[in-house]
Order: C-alpha cells, then sequence, then structure tokens
C-alpha cells in the first residue's frame, strides 16, 4: 500500500514538516516478507542450515522443494514442514555436482510446483575434505570441493534462470562463507577458494539476471552448529567462540533469517551483495 510520508527537518530550532514521495510504507512489527505462495529450492536441505531455511520461508507461506544427496533425511525433513507448517514440502534425491542430476532436478521442480522463485544454493561439505596444506593437498580433494561448492552453484543458478524468467520474479542465494572475508585459515584453501569463487559468481550473475527481477546475493557464515563443524575438537570450539564478539557460534536460524529478508520484496534492491552472519570476527586463531 503506497503512503504519503513526511519526515521532519530542524531549521533555527524549528521543526519544518516536509513531504517526501510516495512509497510502500513501512509495516511496523508485523511485516509482511511477501513470500506467501512462492516456490523456493534449497539444496542440501536436508538438515542444519539448510534445513533452517526450508523451516523459516515456509514459516512464510513458501511451497519447499528440497534437494539433497541424502533423500532419507530429505523425505524426514519435508514431511516434517508439511506435517506441521500447513505449507506443502517435496524431496528429490540429487548431487548437485552432476550436471544430469542437474537438469533431472529442475524438470522435477518444474513439474512439481510449476515455477520457481527462489533457489538456496546451500549444499556443502568439509569434514575429511579439509585439513591439508596446499602442498599436501590431493587434486581429489581440491576438485571434489570446487565441485561441490562452486560448480554447483552454477549448474542450479544457470539452469533456475529460465524458470524465474518465466515468472518475472527470482531470488537466488549462494552460500560463501566467512573465510573468503576473514583470509581464510591454512589447511583450507580449497574450502576457501571454492567460496571465493561463489561470491565471484554471485557479483557477475547478480548484473546479468537483475533486469529480469532476478537478485542474486551471497551469504559469509562463520562457525554455525551443525554436522558440518561436528569433527572440531573441544579445544578448538572454545578458542572460536572465546575470540568471538558474541562468545558463540552462529544458529542456523540466524542464517535463515538473513535469507527470509533476502528473498523478501523489502530487499529489492540489494543485488550482488555479500551478506557477513559472522557475529562480527572473521579471522580464528587455532589448530
Ligand atoms: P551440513 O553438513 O549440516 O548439511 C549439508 C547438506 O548438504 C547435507 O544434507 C548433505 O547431504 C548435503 N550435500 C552435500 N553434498 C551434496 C551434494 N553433492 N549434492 C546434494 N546435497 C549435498 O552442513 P551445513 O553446516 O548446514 O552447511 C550448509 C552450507 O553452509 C555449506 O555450503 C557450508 O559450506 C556452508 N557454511 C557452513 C558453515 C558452518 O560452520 N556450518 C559456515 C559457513 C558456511
Amino acid at each position: 500500500m503506497a503512503a504519503t510520508l513526511h519526515y521532519f527537518e530542524a531549521i533555527s530550532g524549528r521543526r519544518i514538516k516536509k513531504q517526501v514521495e510516495d512509497r510502500p510504507a513501512w509495516k511496523g512489527s508485523e511485516v509482511d516478507f511477501g513470500l506467501k505462495d512462492r516456490v523456493a529450492l534449497i539444496t542440501g536441505g536436508a538438515r542444519g542450515i539448510g534445513l533452517a531455511e526450508a523451516e523459516a520461508l515456509a514459516a512464510e507461506g513458501v511451497t519447499i522443494l528440497i534437494a539433497d544427496l541424502d533423500f532419507d533425511a530429505a523425505l524426514v525433513a519435508a514431511a516434517k514442514i508439511t506435517d506441521e507448517q500447513g505449507v506443502v514440502a517435496h524431496a528429490y534425491r540429487c548431487d548437485v555436482i552432476d550436471p544430469v542430476a542437474v537438469d533431472g532436478l529442475f524438470a522435477w521442480a518444474r513439474k512439481t510446483a510449476g515455477r520457481l522463485d527462489i533457489l538456496v544454493n546451500n549444499a556443502g561439505i568439509a569434514g575429511k575434505w579439509v585439513g591439508a596444506k596446499i602442498e599436501d593437498m590431493s587434486f581429489e580433494n581440491w576438485d571434489f570441493m570446487l565441485r561441490t561448492h562452486l560448480h554447483s552453484t552454477f549448474l542450479c543458478s544457470q539452469r533456475a534462470i529460465s524458470l524465474m524468467r518465466e515468472g518475472g520474479f527470482g531470488r537466488i542465494i549462494n552460500t560463501s562463507s566467512m573465510n573468503v572475508v576473514g583470509g581464510g585459515r591454512a589447511g583450507n584453501a580449497n574450502y576457501t577458494a571454492a567460496k571465493a569463487g561463489v561470491h565471484g559468481f554471485t557479483r557477475v550473475l547478480a548484473k546479468e539476471v537483475g533486469g529480469d527481477g532476478i537478485t542474486c546475493n551471497s551469504l559469509a557464515p562463520g562457525y554455525v552448529e551443525t554436522e558440518l563443524i561436528a569433527y572440531f575438537t573441544d579445544e578448538a570450539r572454545q578458542i572460536i567462540t572465546s575470540q568471538n564478539p558474541l562468545g558463540r557460534f552462529c544458529q542456523p536460524a540466524e542464517v535463515a533469517a538473513a535469507v527470509v529478508f533476502l528473498c523478501s520484496d523489502q530487499a529489492s534492491f540489494i543485488n550482488g551483495a555479500m551478506i557477513n552472519l559472522d557475529g562480527g570476527r572473521r579471522e580464528f586463531f587455532w589448530g
């Protein structure tokens, strides 16, 4: 709803009422993010950050499509969202590094939901794939990390664009990392390079599709409490939380809240941005 807004300007001790252009009124605490009946595809949505993103979007009335390598977990997640949140959620088994499988995923998305408004490129790995210094890193580790994070983001985004163009609206959210802004840690060159690539890709995609009503942004989370970092030792956890200004890990729901906002009508002019979710610190010294 458009509203005529006014602001007060102080001139020589007097308050002058000034009229500014018509623009949508801020709706106060009951914010309508304009997401009801939209359709979102979340890769790696079976657990962790992706599941929190699916749940947060479902809470805004979004139909959810979960694509994950772990089909059993994806089915459980979709069933839980459908049962508890009053929206429809579907699950699909897909390895997002495989171009043929990704073609199948988007054919399924079209058939299942008929449209696509939101893509969250979230699927990711760490664990045994990180830890080696560059001179000791196997090509397999390097290659698999780049394919999982960067190639998958390219493959899914490329296929999402045409579907989004049909609807004249799109939001693509890519998952980068605080390692990119913080400079990374010794032993995770493959992860940091992949995530830096994700943000570089985001910046260019934002320029290429912005004119079609599609925005593209990336997230740079710090350490988030999920299975991905379950291998951290108690000592590492203690050091990380003590170095963070907020004194704790990020929670998946806190990343999901940023996704809801970036997908909203309110975020319509945010394009090509990287949103830091690191509690104020991007570099940690441990290990
Ligand atoms: P997680 O391990 O809890 O969940 C990742 C999900 O991705 C799993 O369900 C897994 O099956 C799926 N997946 C992995 N490879 C896949 C593939 N090839 N195809 C389809 N699905 C695949 O991890 P998370 O912590 O929720 O991480 C989600 C994203 O956030 C990742 O991209 C990760 O790099 C990024 N991230 C995580 C943290 C953190 O500290 N947890 C910090 C910054 C960024």
